[in-house]
């Protein structure tokens, strides 16, 4: 979220470095926030990941950026409240931590240490253990960070071994087999699954972390995509057919898909 505003009153700016970010400091308004100054003319308030930047050009005095900034608050404070909520929604790779993988809820156990000669992951009930070498001792954001990465890794395997068996099995049965060509995975920011006009289907490993019902569904849509390449009466016909959970799914989708996500803590 941003809050761009010009103040024509501003003196040109003279060229000049950018200056570095500068810490955290503390307004009137109790709001934290990161000073950026640079070439610029106008203020620009921004709120990423509950954490609040301000823009100013180089000479801009102070008492102007903090009335500014005062001005906003009732902005600033609801915008880093509901993005504080919303972090604290998505699953993190930590110990202890629960991630449900294809409908199964799994406990992480996540070991760092000197003894293990590679990092590994094994799944065993409903546990999840997480091991890694380290000779040193690692801050807990090192070791999410290696563990996050060992992780997703592993559920991209998973996603394989199960979307990829399901998706050449409900290809086989529609009869649309001969129209699939290749699938594969990778972790994008905006779509679940994706079907080209050649048959290639691409889905988001991190779709397996919603229930399985939502899973299948994805996998039914872009399946369907392969006798309809568009969103027309027939493919939805089709998909209904298929899937007749569909509105269910995507109802799921509407309300918790911003949970589908796994966040590393900086
Ligand atoms: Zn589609």
């Amino acid at each position: 979220m941003i809050l761009d505003f010009s103040d024509s009153t501003l003196k040109p700016i003279n060229p000049s470095t950018v200056t570095e970010p500068t810490a955290p400091e503390p307004t009137t308004t109790g709001i934290h926030y990161q000073l950026i100054r640079s070439k610029r003319k106008t203020l620009s308030i921004s709120v990423k990941r509950a954490t609040v930047e301000v823009r100013a050009p180089l000479k801009a005095p102070l008492k102007w950026i903090k009335t500014f900034i005062h001005s906003k608050a009732d902005w600033i404070h609801h915008q880093v409240n509901i993005q504080k909520l919303q972090l604290s929604d998505i699953y993190r790779i930590c110990d202890q931590s629960i991630i449900p993988v294809l409908g199964k809820p799994l406990l992480l156990t996540i070991n760092p240490n000197s003894n293990c000669k590679r990092s590994s992951i094994t799944l065993n009930d409903d546990v999840i253990d997480i091991q890694f070498n380290t000779s040193m001792s690692l801050s807990s954001d090192e070791i999410e960070e290696k563990s996050t990465v060992i992780f997703l890794a592993w559920l991209k395997k998973q996603a394989q071994h199960y979307m990829s068996k399901r998706t050449n099995s409900l290809a086989n049965q529609l009869g649309l087999k001969d129209k699939l060509n290749k699938i594969s995975y990778r972790r994008t920011k905006s779509k679940w699954g994706h079907c080209t006009s050649e048959g290639n289907i691409q889905y988001n490993p991190l779709i397996i972390i919603a229930p399985l019902f939502v899973v299948d569904y994805i996998i039914a849509h872009e399946v369907c995509h392969l006798a309809h390449a568009n969103h027309s009466k027939r493919f939805w016909a089709t998909v209904e057919k298929t899937f007749p959970q569909r509105k269910h799914a995507e109802q799921w989708l509407n309300q918790h898909g911003h949970r589908l996500a796994i966040e590393i803590n900086r």
